[in-house]
């Protein structure tokens, strides 16, 4: 197949908002490609070689892009350094210089999807000395031979910036009418990607052995599984009536959410966003290695920084310390962890994913040999509110974000990949609803003025809504920020920074900056209100009317730990507001 026919989807998907149509064009491409090619095609869409937790990404600087498009286009880089200050794109950048180009040459070699994706491999697996180089005539040799618009996406892919908008769900979809036999296929093609977490193999199965290719696949370890989500509530009476009278109540602890694949001596740790995080905590593989009483297991804990000297817990922010490359052998040291395990997802050829909870709980205290570092989780079996109340005092107490209420029914399997009600969360916050919190994701900023000119000075917020895979503004926030997070803000948002609004982004203001819906900040909300130009529940309250967060604050916390598929819900806002309008009735 040739690229340029995935460039001219690629311009298609971009000039609609429209899910739907995305989709259509998506299933376009896929229903004409090879079906040995599916699996690339599929990582490409996405901007990448390979599923995240690969860890192999592209990776190149926009500088050494930007000479790879100069020795391809034959124009200097200072005329397209200039051309890109006033673009802020340097794939639109690359058209216009290629277009130019292309006026003056003839012939050249069509691109083959092959060879784009081949020769990204090249450049994204040259390391050490003498790989500059290498990437940059690698680079270059590519794009010249690509037409303008070929051009534009292999350089907005290799910088990381393709955006095309295409959301896994809307993959799922594709692939579920182009080759499941009609779009309903796409909750067993879903499950087969929250077991496996890898887009491009399930795309891959089911173009070439159909659903029946898909019903064989199995969790297993060294493949990380999606996380199972909770919902939320702000009561005891609520949460045991949601989980039928009867819980295991656990302590919520506060720390980073880790994915452990124990096979014999090797262990892998996943974060919650499934990147291969093992080399930051060799301590927590230690703990795996020796004290998991199986062969082959995938559990789930959360990793808290502790005290060295008193072993009390300390933290989030603290587990910082241990996001780095380079010495973290004297970061283990400073800051050690302890893991408190809260799930078991698989012993020994067996997939546990499918049982109930209470017996993965059993099989959790049986399969952890508990130490001061490695622990199985708090819990409480409460069957009424006075217990989960009393628990839920001597949670925070000890210093918890408050607890999570585990359903025990027959139904409580792992829901890979979902946000349910199998699982509900009560944290302190929620006592009082003056002080909520919630995780938002920056879609939008104005500019500062005054003392934050040059920087940002409001920030538009939107939880995100699962089912329409879309997200819905809630507040506009500009309080709380330290001259440091002003600073800081723009280097992180600035990357995904683009022209219009985000076609996820459903928005009825305006804004002078949009992002791509990436970075997630913590917020505290004072109350909750009806309104007319926040799109989150949008006719859900009341017709014309959604629900807006009033006096939010950033409470200085940068949740990097969370995609913005994590953030709060659409659905735990309603929640939040009915929970509110039920404590002012009294
Ligand atoms: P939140 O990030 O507020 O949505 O809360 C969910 C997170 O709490 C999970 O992703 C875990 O990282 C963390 N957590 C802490 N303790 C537990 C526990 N006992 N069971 C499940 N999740 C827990």
């Amino acid at each position: 197949m040739k690229y340029s026919r995935i460039a001219e989807a690629y311009e298609k998907i971009e000039a609609t908002t429209k899910r739907l149509e995305m989709t259509d064009y998506l299933v376009e491409l896929l229903n004409e490609s090879r079906t040995d090619l599916i699996e690339k095609i599929v990582y490409l869409t996405q901007g990448k070689l390979y599923p995240d937790f690969v860890g192999i990404e592209i990776g190149i600087a926009e500088k050494l892009a930007l000479r790879a498009v100069a020795k391809a286009s034959g124009y200097s880089e200072k005329a397209i350094e200039k051309d890109l200050q006033k673009t802020g794109d340097l794939g639109e950048t690359t058209q216009k210089f290629m277009n130019k180009k292309a006026q003056s040459t003839f012939f050249s070699t069509p691109l083959t999807v092959q060879r784009v994706y081949e020769t990204l491999d090249k450049i994204a697996n040259s390391t050490g000395s003498g790989s500059v180089d290498l990437k940059l005539s690698l680079l270059a040799g590519l794009l010249s031979d690509a037409n303008p618009s070929e051009a534009k996406y292999i350089v907005r892919t290799v910088t990381g910036s393709l955006r095309l908008g295409i959301a896994d769900m809307t993959v799922l979809d594709g692939l579920a009418i182009a080759f499941g036999g009609g779009k309903e296929t796409r909750i067993q093609l879903e499950r087969a990607y929250n077991i496996s977490s890898d887009l491009g193999r399930v795309a891959k199965v089911v173009a070439n052995q159909g659903l029946e290719g898909i019903e064989k696949f199995k969790v297993m370890p060294g493949e990380p599984i999606r996380p199972m989500l909770a919902e939320r509530l702000s009561s005891s009476e609520d949460i045991l009536e949601k989980l039928g009278g009867k819980c295991i109540a656990e302590y919520k602890y506060d720390g980073e959410r880790v994915q452990a694949h124990k096979m014999g001596d090797k262990v892998v740790l996943f974060s919650r966003r499934l990147e291969n995080i093992t080399e930051q905590y060799p301590d927590g593989v230690e703990y795996i290695r020796n004290h998991v009483k199986a062969k082959e297991a995938i559990i789930e804990a959360e990793a808290v920084a502790v005290d060295a000297q008193t072993g009390e817990m300390k933290p989030f922010q603290e587990l910082m310390h241990r996001r780095r490359k380079y010495g973290i052998q004297q970061a283990m040291q400073e800051h050690p962890i302890t893991l408190f395990v809260f799930e078991v997802l698989y012993v020994d050829g067996n997939d546990l994913t499918y049982e109930p909870y209470p017996i993965r709980h059993e099989q959790l205290k049986h399969v952890i040999d508990e130490t001061k570092h490695i622990q199985v989780a708090q819990s409480i079996v409460a069957t009424n509110p006075e217990q989960l109340e009393q628990f839920f005092e001597k949670t925070v107490e000890g210093g918890s974000e408050g607890i999570m209420c585990k359903s025990t029914n027959d139904d409580s399997v792992y829901q890979a990949g979902a946000r349910g009600w199998l699982w509900i969360k009560y944290k302190r916050d929620y006592r009082t609803e003056m002080t909520d919190t919630v995780d938002l994701v920056v879609v939008g900023a104005l500019h500062g003025r005054g003392k934050r000119a040059g920087t940002y000075g409001t920030f538009l917020l939107a939880a995100y809504n699962p089912d329409e895979d879309i997200f819905e503004t809630v507040t506009k926030v500009g309080t709380g920020f330290t001259d440091a997070d002003l600073q800081k803000l723009p280097e992180l948002l600035n990357k995904h920074r683009i022209s219009h609004k985000h076609s996820r982004v459903n928005s009825m203001l305006d804004m002078d900056v949009w992002f791509e819906p990436s970075v997630v900040i913590e917020i505290r909300g004072a109350e909750m209100t009806l309104s007319p130009v926040h799109t989150c529940a949008m006719n859900v309250i009341r017709e014309d009317s959604g629900v807006a967060i009033r006096f939010p604050r950033f409470t200085g916390k940068y949740r990097i730990d969370k995609a913005a598929e994590d953030a709060t819900t659409t659905e735990e806002v309603i929640e939040m507001y009915r929970s509110q309008l039920k404590k002012i009735d009294g």
